[in-house]
């Protein structure tokens, strides 16, 4: 009996959150699971249905679960992805979607099959108690990497409880020996002594998550081995799973169930972005990109530009509209009036998306300059482009401090979604950034091989991924 045949029969319900750097590597990980055979559902909002195009055209078996995104006082009308909110506006959305508690119930009651395994994105750590009321099993993906969710873990499930000192809380991760308070976005920093209502949302996923039955990491052993091991130690188990890098080069497709239009239209084609880098010298350009949510200050945007001109380095840079909560023509994603004829030749500028993994895998880019959001550190690393960091909340921060402290494949250039960078220092690491003998691209390199082997035949990735489908099928309840 092949594994094919076995996973026949074993039904997965797939349960993405609705923002783009979630959805994009949970639909990799579903493309994955639904080649090795699994049955799945995966579950909807619909204004992201159009986004599972790809995926689904290409396995037409997989099955959607169509749920309205639910209404909450607090998220405009239509703002049902977490792309057209702020980012500060996660733990009112992941609150929003507990709500979807009762109709998934009804939902399992009445279906003639029923999924015998949840995989939920950590933003639903809710769809633990769910799976207990069922008697099946829940599963937590996370697109955050093992240290962010160490860190996360370790916080959560100790501050609101103890009289503990924060640095002796954090040295207690492994190879977070310098890893400050600061370090810590505020995003969980405020949170975590508050006695609110979204404290308690972020608290009960957390643990919901941690009482899963297992975990699936989008990362891989030799990038982050200690982290994997404390979480497995923190957990009291060993379902663990590092299936990452989930990125194109996964799929002997180049990727084609990721969503093409996932974040919406851009300025330049893809053609135009590798025709253009086509011309310029290996290792040579400044490859600038904030994910796929922030939207940078006027004051932001103006050091960047004084800088890249300051430089004289060639560069693409991703700039992103204003949301319409920030509005058009105020403070935010103005670009200086001219700035685009005075680099001409040099600089390509792109409004709304850019084909980034396709950007980062040319010869020319030389470093990447980026937020440090989880999805762009792989494809960074993947891509073995040295990381110029500037983390601005969330998970970023810790992520930045893996990339430069612990693995130095990167430097750090600002931190904090409000700094405003000076532009004559940015200037200076943009002329280092692309310089021959870089020690940062070195192992930039050496990481990008590790992360290639991990995902090949008898790669860890590869066992990681195995191990999973294998006791996927055997989820017998
Ligand atoms: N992305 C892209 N083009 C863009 C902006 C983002 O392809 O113009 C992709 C990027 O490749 C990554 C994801 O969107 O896969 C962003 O996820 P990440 O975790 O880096 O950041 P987030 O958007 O969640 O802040």
């Amino acid at each position: 009996m092949t594994i094919l045949d076995s996973c026949m029969g074993t039904h997965v319900l797939v349960f993405p959150y609705p923002a783009q750097g979630h959805l994009i590597p949970t639909l990799d990980l579903t493309h994955q699971l639904a080649t090795s055979g699994l049955t799945i559902t995966i579950l909807v909002t619909p204004k992201n249905l159009p986004l599972l195009n790809p995926i689904l055209s290409k396995h037409p078996s997989i099955q959607t679960l169509i749920l309205p995104f639910p209404s909450h006082n607090l998220i405009p009308p239509g703002a049902e992805n977490a792309k057209d909110l702020p980012p500060n506006y996660t733990p009112i959305i992941a609150q929003a979607l507990c709500q979807l508690y009762e109709p998934l119930l009804d939902w399992f009651k009445s279906h003639p099959s029923p999924p015998r395994i949840i995989i939920s994105d950590i933003l639903l750590g809710w769809t633990q108690t769910l799976a207990c009321q069922l008697n099946i099993r829940n599963i937590v993906f996370s697109p955050s990497g093992a240290m962010a969710l160490s860190v996360i873990y370790t916080l959560w499930t100790n501050l609101p409880k103890k009289d503990i000192n924060d640095q002796v809380l954090l040295s207690s991760i492994p190879n977070c020996p310098t890893i400050r308070w600061e370090n810590i976005s505020s995003m969980y920093r405020n949170y975590i002594k508050k006695d609110d209502s979204l404290s308690k949302v972020w608290m009960d996923l957390f643990l919901g998550d941690m009482a899963s039955w297992g975990l699936i990491f989008n990362s891989f052993s030799e990038m982050e081995r200690v982290y994997l091991d404390h979480l497995k130690r923190q957990l009291g188990h060993d379902r663990v799973w590092a299936v990452g890098p989930l990125l194109p080069c996964n799929d002997k497709d180049t990727g084609a169930c990721r969503p093409a239009e996932r974040g919406g239209a851009s300025s330049v084609s893809v053609e135009g972005v590798t025709t253009w880098l086509d011309k310029c010298k290996d290792h040579s350009v400044v490859y600038i990109c904030f994910g796929s949510q922030a939207v940078l200050r006027n004051s932001q945007i103006a050091e960047i530009a004084s800088g890249l001109e300051k430089s004289g380095v060639h560069f693409i840079w991703c700039v992103k509209e204003p949301t319409a909560a920030q509005g058009s023509g105020g403070s935010y994603g103005r670009i200086p009036s001219g700035f685009e004829n005075r680099v001409a030749g040099r600089g390509l500028v792109i409004r709304g998306w850019v084909p980034q993994v396709v950007t980062l895998g040319h010869r020319a880019i030389g470093a990447f300059l980026t937020h440090c959001g989880w999805n762009s550190v792989l494809e960074g690393v993947v891509a073995g482009v040295p990381m110029l960091a500037w983390p601005m909340t969330a998970d970023q921060f810790s992520d930045a401090f893996l990339l430069v402290n612990v693995l130095n494949v990167g430097i750090t250039v600002c931190e904090g979604a409000d700094t405003v960078p000076n532009s004559a220092e940015l200037a200076k690491v943009f002329v280092k950034s692309v310089s021959e003998n870089l020690v940062e691209r070195t192992r930039a390199k050496q990481l990008s091989k590790a992360a290639l082997d991990a995902i090949k035949d008898e790669g860890s990735s590869a066992k990681d991924f195995d191990c999973l489908v294998h006791h996927l099928v055997q989820t017998k309840l």
